[in-house]
């Protein structure tokens, strides 16, 4: 029986990789999200995004609004 490895594109130098590094997850209101990988060498290149739960959570995005409304934050 073969092993079959999984295969990625990196995110950062489009090679492929077969040790694939999970470095970002984009979610999608409108069905499943995908995962962003980097081969090993480029995954501590790769700036750490927000996860879209963390703001929900931090509520950093009600910052956001509340800045763009020209109200100061607060923290609900
Ligand atoms: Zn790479």
């Amino acid at each position: 029986m073969t092993i079959r490895r999984p295969m990625r594109m990196c995110v950062h130098c489009d090679r492929f990789t077969t040790t694939p590094v999970l470095v970002s997850q984009v979610h999608s209101g409108s069905g499943a999200g995908i995962n962003v990988y980097a081969c090993p060498e480029c995954a501590p290149l790769c700036p750490r995004m927000p996860d879209a739960l963390d703001l929900l959570v931090t509520g950093r995005n009600n910052q956001v609004l509340a800045t763009r409304a020209g109200q100061e934050a607060v923290d609900l």
